[in-house]
């Protein structure tokens, strides 16, 4: 019987074992879930929790009794190392650490067959002095817990702001020039600027989003053209329209280099060097891959053969093209095996991209402003999908077993910026992409095919709410939870 071993229970990883369960439950094969966390987070959510227009208990839910349902195996606990090759004798295996109460820090080992590494990203707040709310000065909505914070400050603020007549400062944004998720800042933006309408105080605030992106509507995916009725409007004046309405000032091409109580430094692309007061900062943090170790049989490093040096892992991506004008749809991985071992796979966050979306820069100082690329929710649990069915087949049709793809130049992606909870009162700007990597041979004069869309309104909001609920509804492993699609 085989065991396939799913790292880190999130977007991709949940979506592998639902898909996995579904295929191999009345067969005997075994699927083994690690994770640190007890709950599943809804993550698109935490921007409304970061508002305070959503209960934090609304975008989590236990993982245990779901899995049970399933029949998969949960060890709560953080993986630390995988052993490919075994010991050189038995099977390749995992060690982990539990996370769960009253077992913290003991160490587990699971033997795999197959292993899906979907541990998502690195939170890695260090990287920029006084960034984060974990010591540091500024907030985020990372996390259920960041963003439960985040409320509560902005909160505290709007009340003062209102009490006193005071004006304020509040800054929203990329916390370091290799940033990526720009998207969940504008989405961010845009609700904190909802909130202070909502309660009476927006002329008594500056709004400012502070971005690494080159210019505005960017994304980290080098923009988009959207096709509205045969008419063409770039993401640059989309957005730039949308905050100007909304007058929220834009900072592009910053790289933040530290930040203090109520102050962030940041460097621009000419190289100059600036300062900007706060009352209330959210920034968020560069992502890198999670700390795996790789050992071989006998002790022997693996690291540099299935990691890149940001610490995500190596799929079967073209890599080291590193002149932009090089750059083809064709480099972005398939399959996300790995290339080392055909038993292993990296999906969503973890996998190393092949390099950037969108072209980055160099200031005078050396500095690199770069937006990261983007691995959003939904190509995040197609990729979850495609390798559970690829692992399935394998292991119950092995003679016509073939790789599933699910390449980036060829998925769309969703951003539903979207304000407020209820029915009513709601506003969203919403765009779709189709390819996520623009592929201009197949699509000449924009990149992207005309599903390429920008709009505003109520209808956006909607969607944005119906997709919290049907999202939570499938992530339950509810019935027919398979209909909706990831
Ligand atoms: C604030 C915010 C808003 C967003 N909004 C949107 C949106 O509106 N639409 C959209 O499409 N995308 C959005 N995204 C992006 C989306 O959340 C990610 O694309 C998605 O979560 C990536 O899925 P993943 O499985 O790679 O990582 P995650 O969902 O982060 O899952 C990783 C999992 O691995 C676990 N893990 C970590 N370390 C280990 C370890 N050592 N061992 C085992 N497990 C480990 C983690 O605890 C977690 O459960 C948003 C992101 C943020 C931060």
């Amino acid at each position: 019987m085989a065991t396939t071993v799913i790292l880190g229970a999130g977007v991709s990883g949940h979506a592998a074992a639902q898909h996995l369960s579904r295929k191999l439950k009345r067969t005997g094969h075994q699927v083994v879930m690690i994770s640190p966390n007890s709950e599943w987070n809804w993550i698109p959510s935490n921007i409304w929790v970061g508002t305070g227009a959503m209960p934090g208990r609304k975008v989590v839910f236990d993982l245990a009794p779901v899995y049970r349902k399933m029949k998969v195996t949960f060890h709560q606990g953080r993986a630390t190392q995988i052993h490919p090759e075994g010991d050189g004798t038995g099977r390749p295996f995992v060690i982990f650490e539990r996370t769960d109460p009253g077992h913290e820090g003991e160490l587990g080992q699971v033997e795999y067959d197959y292993l899906i590494n979907a541990t998502g990203p690195q939170l890695t707040f260090d990287k920029t002095p006084g960034l984060g709310p974990d010591g540091g000065h500024s907030l985020s909505v990372c996390t259920r817990e960041h963003a439960e914070e985040a409320a509560g400050a902005l909160r505290t603020l709007i009340e003062e702001m209102r009490v006193t007549g005071r004006r304020a400062t509040l800054v929203v944004g990329m916390g370091h020039g290799q940033c990526t998720c720009e998207g969940a800042a504008f989405e961010y933006v845009y609700n904190v600027d909802h909130e202070l309408r909502k309660a009476g105080v927006r002329s008594q605030a500056q709004l400012v989003y502070l971005t690494n992106e080159a210019e505005l509507g960017d994304f980290g995916v080098g923009g988009m053209t959207f096709s509205e009725r045969g008419f063409l409007t770039d993401s640059r004046m989309w957005t730039e329209s949308l905050f100007r309405e909304r007058q929220v000032e834009a900072i592009v091409g910053a790289g933040v280099q530290r930040v203090e109580p109520g102050r962030v430094v940041y460097e621009s692309l000419d190289g100059t060097m600036h300062e900007l007061e706060f009352d209330f900062a959210m920034l968020l943090p560069p992502f890198t891959g999670v700390p795996l170790q790789a050992i071989g049989a006998g002790g022997r490093d693996l690291n540099d053969e299935l990691f890149a040096p940001n610490g995500m892992m190596k799929v079967d991506a073209r890599y080291g093209v590193t002149d932009p004008g090089q750059w083809s749809p064709q480099d972005w991985p398939e399959t996300y095996q790995s290339p080392s071992y055909d038993n292993i796979w990296a999906v969503g966050i973890a996998f190393a991209p092949p390099h950037a979306i969108s072209t980055g820069h160099v200031t005078p100082n050396g500095t690199v402003i770069a937006p990261a690329p983007p691995r959003t929710g939904m190509p995040s649990g197609v990729m979850g999908r495609e390798v559970a069915l690829t692992i399935a087949d394998r292991i119950l049709h092995p003679e016509k077993a073939v790789e599933r793809h699910a390449s980036m130049a060829r998925m769309g992606a969703a951003c539903v910026a979207s304000t407020g909870v209820g029915l009513k009162g709601g506003s969203a700007a919403s765009m779709l992409m189709h390819p996520i990597v623009p592929d201009f041979s197949t699509y000449p004069e924009t990149g992207r095919s005309p599903a390429t869309t920008g709009e505003i309104g109520l209808a956006g909001h909607w969607v944005k709410l119906l997709l919290h609920y049907l999202f939570l509804w499938k992530a339950r492993h509810r019935p027919f939870w398979y209909l909706i699609p990831e």
